[in-house]
């Protein structure tokens, strides 16, 4: 007989890894192109040499380093095993009981309503405006007695619209003061709004306001797994609770640090990311297709029932992509060459006859 597991897990979709294609372009998981920097890979491999000894549980070095640059104190920052870590150790910071809810944008980034169902707490996802924006209103509107969390994803992951910091303002002070808003800035680097929605610089004076931010994304790093969340010390204390020991690992701690030391490099990059996405999209437009602006990594097209078939096709052209349900297609902005193989695919008058019809 094989051991009793919560019946309730087993409507959590279980991870399928995308087609293999090999040789194939992944434009499919809104990571950079290019490895670690020189000095980066550098200090991963000293971290190896010391592979026998455990890391820093505090990780009281990146969270120094993080803290100076950030200009908060070493109390207001946590690190965790990829920001996706500290979604669910959010969760469970937040809810203890099965009426809890957690409320976010949908569709939005696809661990909320896992994270969620893993704490046994209730998702409440809102739909998304026509324009595919979170609405916030209608997320001020559902908040409850019961809600406990809600994520607020900005820019968001899969779609990349953004609210300007006016607007994010103006939905938490309509959230009550004992309901903590996360403000998931994953695509914080790629921002170029005038109205500068920059979380750190929200929270201060907010207690109840948590900012995620990831070195997956702009910093390269996706393959290491850390993330930080800067926030109250009161918070950050309860996240250090219930902490996995040592999951942000040496190599993870190291190369953090070093990337940070090395950000001007790094994100000089992302400007060359945003003039492919802007070109991306144009020429997607051009072609006939819906693409709402994006101050992300990647574009979104909102192809409903075609979105799988889309996936199919763009694969068979050895570009993945990254189709979701019946809502849409994600493409990740990558090198130049790659992003022209796409748009070769995307703008082909049989595949535009096919998918926009
Ligand atoms: C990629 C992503 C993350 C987290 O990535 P990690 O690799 O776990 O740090 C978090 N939120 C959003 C919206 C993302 O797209």
């Amino acid at each position: 007989m094989t051991a009793r597991i919560r019946p309730d897990l087993e409507s959590i979709p279980v991870y399928t890894p995308g087609r293999s294609n090999p040789g194939a372009v992944k434009l499919a998981s809104n990571e950079t192109t290019l490895g670690p920097l020189p000095s980066v890979a550098k200090a991963i491999a000293e971290a190896a040499d010391l592979a026998n000894r455990y890391p820093d549980n505090t990780a009281g070095e990146l969270r120094a380093a993080l803290a100076e640059f950030l200009d908060v104190e070493v109390a207001n920052v946590a690190v965790g095993c990829g920001s996706v870590a500290l979604c669910q150790e959010l969760v469970q910071i937040t809810c203890a009981a099965p009426t809890d809810e957690v409320l976010f944008a949908w569709r939005s980034f696809e661990a909320y309503p896992i994270v969620t169902q893993v704490g046994n707490a209730r998702a409440v996802p809102v739909p998304l405006t026509d324009g595919y924006a979170h609405d916030l209103d209608a997320m001020a509107a559902a908040i409850t007695a019961d809600t406990k969390l809600i994520f607020v994803c900005n820019p968001n992951n899969p779609t990349g619209t953004t609210y300007g910091r006016t607007e994010i303002e103006r939905f938490l002070d309509a959230v009550p003061e004992h309901v903590l808003i996360v403000l998931d800035e994953a695509y914080y680097e790629y921002l170029r709004l005038d109205d500068h929605p920059d979380g750190v610089a929200i929270r201060r004076n907010r207690p109840n306001v948590l900012v995620l931010r990831t070195f997956s994304k702009a910093y390269g790093l996706a393959g290491l797994r850390v993330g930080y969340a800067v926030g109250d010390p009161e918070v950050i204390l309860a996240l250090q609770r219930v902490h996995i020991p040592f999951s942000v690992n040496r190599l993870a701690q190291a190369a953090a640090i070093a990337s940070l030391e090395a950000r001007d490099e790094l994100l000089d990059r992302t400007n060359k990311v945003i003039a492919e996405r802007d070109r991306m999209r144009e020429a997607l437009l051009a072609a006939g297709y819906t693409v709402p602006p994006s101050q992300a990594n990647f574009v979104w097209l909102p192809l409903g029932e075609h979105s799988a078939a889309y996936g199919e096709a763009s694969a068979e052209a050895d570009v993945l992509v990254r189709p979701y349900g019946t809502d849409g297609v994600r493409v990740t902005a990558g090198d130049p060459h790659e992003n022209d193989l796409f748009l070769a695919f995307a703008t082909a008058p049989e595949v535009t006859a096919r998918f926009l019809g």
